[in-house]
């Protein structure tokens, strides 16, 4: 049987939402359950949202919550993040789009921030901003001497758009969608770096990841990576895309409303392991009715076919009755 192998992948652009530390929380516990392996990974390709404090936010996060990785790279004398930033060094990235152009899957692509404004592509009678694939005509001559001329560029992948994609999600089960609704979506941008949708399939592959755990919100995008595993013939992972979180009103928790960060949680005289406790329940619950564990027993007992796709209602009644239990 293969390693199971999970990973937190987050984007350092402000704090640590609680459904950000769910998910790192259902990562870990998904590889400590199956004996595998779990992993932190730093998504930071993308400079403008980058927020230096954001880092320290997470690893101090996953230090007080004890979800400890246990594989990357070396780093004072210790195990370290992956951190994508520093993977981009070596070329790593742009290495995996070029084969994608060699191989006609993916194409350069130099049109103008004019060009792109307002393009639009009907899919079944709805309008859909979509690139239209102008620069997958050029000819490998004129692609070329763009190049030479030093013209700015990005990589894009080149979505076929006929027929469906379907894939398979643990939570939602089955999805289906029209593949012309899918974007050439770009590869490496015109600052050389990977887009983040691309740094995380190639790392996802590279690393082993056998299970991605990660919000709901990126259903969307999954089958637009499942094309570029496809692409590369690469095994496509197991999906477990966690149900919406939601206050008490049945509005969706938004990543500014401060009380519902880890740091403030904490700011209010909440205990860690009340919090992780808390955030376990978020969309999950074990057979029986016990309701105070702590990480280790969490570990024994969690099973991801139990998560529930209905949103999760973030109940502070619940948490600080939690709270008295520590
Ligand atoms: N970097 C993404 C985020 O911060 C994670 C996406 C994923 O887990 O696949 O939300
Ligand atoms: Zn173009």
């Amino acid at each position: 049987m293969t390693l199971v192998k999970t990973r937190f992948a987050p984007s350092p652009t402000g704090r640590m939402h609680v459904g950000n530390l769910r998910t790192a929380l259902y990562s870990y516990l998904i590889a400590k359950h199956e004996g595998g392996k779990f992993m932190l990974r730093i998504e930071d390709t993308d400079q403008e949202r980058f927020v230096p404090e954001a880092l320290d936010i997470i690893y101090q996060t996953m230090k007080d919550t004890g979800l400890v990785h246990d594989e990357g790279p070396d780093k004072d004398g210790g195990v370290g993040p992956y951190v994508q930033s520093e993977r981009c060094q070596s070329g790593l990235y742009l290495k995996y789009a070029k084969q994608l152009v060699e191989q006609g899957d993916a194409y350069y692509c130099f049109c103008t921030k004019e060009r792109l404004e307002g393009l639009k592509r009907t899919v079944a009678g709805k309008e859909i901003s979509a690139y239209d694939k102008h620069c997958l005509h050029l000819s490998k001559e004129e692609v070329q001497a763009k190049l030479d001329a030093g013209e700015p560029y990005v990589i894009r992948f080149n979505m076929p758009l006929e027929g469906t994609t379907t894939f398979h999600d643990e939570i939602y089960g089955d999805i289906t969608v029209n593949n012309e609704e899918l974007d050439d979506l770009i590869l490496i941008k015109s600052d050389g770096y990977p887009t983040y949708n691309f740094a995380n399939v190639i790392d996802d592959h590279l690393m082993g990841i056998t299970h991605v755990v990660r919000g709901n919100e990126y259903l969307s995008s999954t089958p637009k990576y499942n094309r570029i595993y496809e692409a590369f013939g690469w095994d496509i992972p197991v999906y477990i895309h966690c149900p919406l979180i939601t206050n008490e009103e049945g509005q969706k928790l938004s990543k500014r409303s401060g009380h519902s960060s880890f740091e403030d949680l904490l700011d209010q005289g909440f205990v860690k392991e009340a919090i992780v406790n808390f955030v376990a329940f978020l969309g999950w619950s074990p057979a029986g009715d016990r309701e105070i564990y702590s990480l280790e027993e969490l570990v024994d007992v969690f099973d991801y076919h139990h998560i529930n796709k209905s949103p999760a209602v973030f109940d502070m009644t619940k948490l600080k009755w939690m709270n008295g239990e520590y």
